[in-house]
């Protein structure tokens, strides 16, 4: 089944900027739809945004602008910009010479990943710092760390670098004891004009390391860590553009500074980001199974590395989305509920609203 949208939207900017073999972009999406769900052509992607073909990574097929680079890999769920990779809800699509971009990835991690700007996530004043596990459940445990005790260190050093810059921190917990999920979002949603960071650390196979960070997935996506297919609107859908945008700005800076193997940003549903009502991540700063990354990051010098990072990641965002208006917040049904009030127009497919960019903006 195939579906002509239409914008009729003239964008002289890009009509002008749109240069290389990519001809203008005609001020529409055309949709079309592969194994039951909705794409937009990359093509029309790069022109959108003014993009021309670049040098990029191998294997990838790359556009940009400027200094910024995008890459995407056929039939792989992997995009980069600027080599900090994303991993997307579905796969890149290969059809009669032509590539496609799933329309939830391009409405809810391309655009809000490409201008963070638009992400509204009002006034920040207090950062909700969560050290994941605690008390009798220790989390990861190897000879090397121990994951309950990593998350609090780590947490710690953040909120003494939040505070020095005039921060306030709420902590879910500043000590070794144990607090439900449930409990951890509830401080979050209590708590005014905040974000919230949750920090844990990995375990795996002895030779798996790196960092990734997760937001939670879209309306209409799964998990990957989902035993069901779960695909429901959930509160915390309704930050979806301010948690990529979050998670951008931390998981870079991480990544950047520290080297470390970069695992991605991903989405997933887990129970404490599902039903946050404020910009929220989940930050897994390395393996406690890994030998050299365990033994890293149980100690201070590493974990001050890491506490940087992610304060320059909070301190980033925030700079980024400042003098924007609180979002309008649609209430009501969940269809409408997780309509990004971006500029543009929705459709609904499976019960969630896809918003089309429409125009290029700061
Ligand atoms: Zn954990």
């Amino acid at each position: 089944m195939r579906h002509l949208l239409s914008l009729f939207f003239l964008c002289l900017g890009l009509l002008l900027s749109a240069a290389g073999p990519v001809t203008a972009w005609e001020g529409k999406w055309q949709v079309s739809s592969f194994h039951g769900v909705d794409y937009v052509r990359l093509n029309d992607v790069w022109k959108f945004y003014g993009f021309s073909p670049k040098q990029g990574r191998p294997g990838c097929v790359s556009f940009g602008a400027g200094n910024r680079v995008v890459s995407i890999r056929p039939s792989k769920q992997d995009f980069y910009v600027n080599n900090f990779r994303y991993i997307l809800s579905y796969p890149v699509v290969q059809s009669g010479g032509l590539l496609y971009i799933s329309s939830i990835d391009m409405s809810k991690l391309v655009d809000p990943v490409l201008r963070p700007r638009l992400s509204q996530s009002g006034r920040i004043t207090t950062v909700v710092l969560d050290p994941g596990h605690g008390g009798h459940d220790a989390g990861a445990v190897s000879p090397y760390a121990r994951e309950k005790d990593c998350n609090l260190a780590l947490a710690l050093k953040v909120r003494e670098k939040l505070n020095k810059l005039g921060f306030k921190v709420v902590m879910t917990r500043d000590r070794d004891f144990f607090l439900t999920l449930g409990d951890r979002v509830a401080i979050a949603n209590r708590t005014p004009e905040s974000l919230f960071v949750s920090i844990h650390h990995n375990s795996g196979r002895s030779a798996a390391s790196g960092i990734e960070t997760f937001t939670l997935a879209p309306h209409g996506t799964t998990s990957p860590f989902a035993r069901t297919r779960r695909t429901e609107d959930l509160a915390g859908n309704n930050q979806d553009s301010e948690n990529i945008a979050l998670a951008t700005a931390v998981h870079s800076a991480a990544i950047k500074k520290t080297k470390a193997i970069d695992r991605g940003i991903q989405r997933a549903r887990f129970s404490v980001l599902c039903t946050i009502k404020r910009p929220a991540i989940l930050f897994e700063g390395g393996f406690v199974t890994h030998p050299q990354e365990g033994s890293k990051i149980s100690s201070s010098a590493y974990q001050d590395i890491l506490a940087q990072c992610i304060c320059d990641g909070i301190v980033r965002y925030t700079s980024i989305t400042r003098n924007h208006p609180a979002p309008i917040r649609h209430s009501g049904s969940s269809s409408t509920r997780a309509g990004t009030p971006r500029p543009g127009f929705g459709r609904s497919s499976d019960g969630a609203i896809i918003t089309y960019p429409s125009r290029s903006a700061p």
